[in-house]
């Protein structure tokens, strides 16, 4: 591969971080975890951040920090990474699919989220896709409005911030979810975080990541207690030392990465706003916002977009994904589609990840964009 999709580099300070954990002999759930979540809740700006195994399991405990039971109905984007549908599930609600904007702005439409407000309706959660905030004043408003939770899929944008804001996003709403999943913007390999200002919510959050257990481990090995009640249904969503040691270390040059990224995409929107078939979201200034985690694409021909990818891959050995096909679409997501999301259905079928990591350099992203323009040129020959 030329240019693969995403590429991680981890330094000497990294290993070294990790290699004081191993050399520690203490694994799971304990100081280092409490630091990084202390480093965490303070770059964010808020009250509580609760470190846990995956964003997914962020995004279940923020769910049911929000009171979602079974028969509830949480709406979420129809282009998102299935996560955001499942942690409903896993809660006995059901995932309501909301339209996006469009082919210019991924996030979820407020008025299509509205439009889908029923009796039943517990939660609204907004993914910041690719690190762009979603319209979280608007959904805020509404939320309140309506007496329902606001819950924040903030895995794409750990250090990102709405228009005519300094707050960070994950910070907005009843709760926010990060992911440190291996190829994003902060990452340890598995791992996750719910932030929130609540101090109910992340009561719940520590208490249930653990099995819903009194005391936990290091309490005990510290002598603060010596047994434990079980007051709830938990769960082992716990994160362990090292990825949260990692993460401590990794996030000293987490601004630093996303300053590369903006970089990275201003010239991605500066060459590709010259290219004919093709077109991006959002706007430059959108892009000083954001974490940008990905380069999404559209291309205005649908129909050639798969042949597009093949011709980017196999000639010019250059990765692509597709960021998100639509969760309407999944086979065990059948009976979400309760009606048409015309433009959801049209950014799956005409969108295109384009390769962005930090230390990309210049020859590697002319790779991508001449990889891109001879694949549309020849796309367009068929
Ligand atoms: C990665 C991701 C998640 C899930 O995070 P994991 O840490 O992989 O469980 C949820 N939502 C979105 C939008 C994501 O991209």
């Amino acid at each position: 591969m030329r240019v693969p999709l995403f590429d991680l580099r981890l330094d000497e300070r990294d290993r070294d971080a990790v290699d004081r954990v191993l050399r520690s002999g203490w694994l799971t759930m304990g100081p280092r975890t409490e630091e990084f979540e202390q480093r965490f809740a303070e770059h964010l700006g808020v009250k509580h951040a609760v470190a846990v195994s995956s964003g997914t399991a962020a995004l279940h405990l923020a769910l049911l920090g929000a009171g979602v039971e079974p028969g509830d109905e949480v709406i979420v984007p129809a282009i998102t990474f299935v996560a955001t549908a499942n942690a409903a599930r896993y809660c006995g609600a059901s995932p309501i699919l909301a339209d996006i904007y469009g082919t210019h702005d991924f996030g979820i439409d407020v008025s299509d989220v509205e439009r889908r407000i029923t009796s039943r309706t517990k939660a609204v959660c907004a993914v910041h896709y690719g690190g762009y905030a979603a319209a979280v004043g608007e959904l805020a408003a509404l939320c309140a409005q309506h007496g329902i939770a606001l819950i924040e899929d903030a895995a794409h944008s750990p250090s990102a911030t709405a228009p005519g804001s300094d707050r960070k996003l994950g910070t907005l709403g009843l709760a926010g979810a990060f992911s440190f999943f291996s190829n994003k913007v902060l990452s340890c390999g598995e791992g996750g975080l719910l932030a929130t200002d609540d101090d109910a919510v992340a009561a719940l959050a520590r208490s249930r990541r653990s099995h819903a257990m009194t005391s936990v481990t290091w309490d005990r090995h510290r002598g603060h207690a010596q047994t434990y009640d079980v007051v709830e249904l938990g769960f082992n969503y716990r994160i362990d030392e090292i990825r949260s040691a990692l993460l401590t270390q990794r996030m000293r040059g987490l601004d630093a990465d996303i300053q590369k990224r903006r970089a990275l995409v201003t010239t991605y929107r500066e060459e590709l706003s010259r290219m004919p078939g093709v077109a991006f979201p959002y706007s430059d200034s959108d892009v000083s916002r954001s974490s940008c985690y990905i380069m999404p694409v559209t291309v205005d021909d649908p129909g050639r977009r798969d042949a597009l990818r093949s011709i980017m891959l196999t000639r010019h050995e250059v990765q692509t994904s597709v960021l998100y096909p639509s969760i309407a679409d999944f086979t065990a997501y059948r009976e979400a589609r309760s009606d048409s999301l015309p433009r959801a259905d049209l950014v799956a079928s005409s969108q295109v990840t384009l390769p962005l990591f930090p230390h990309m350099d210049t020859a590697q992203q002319t790779a991508v964009l001449d990889a891109l323009g001879n694949a549309l040129e020849s796309a367009a020959d068929r």
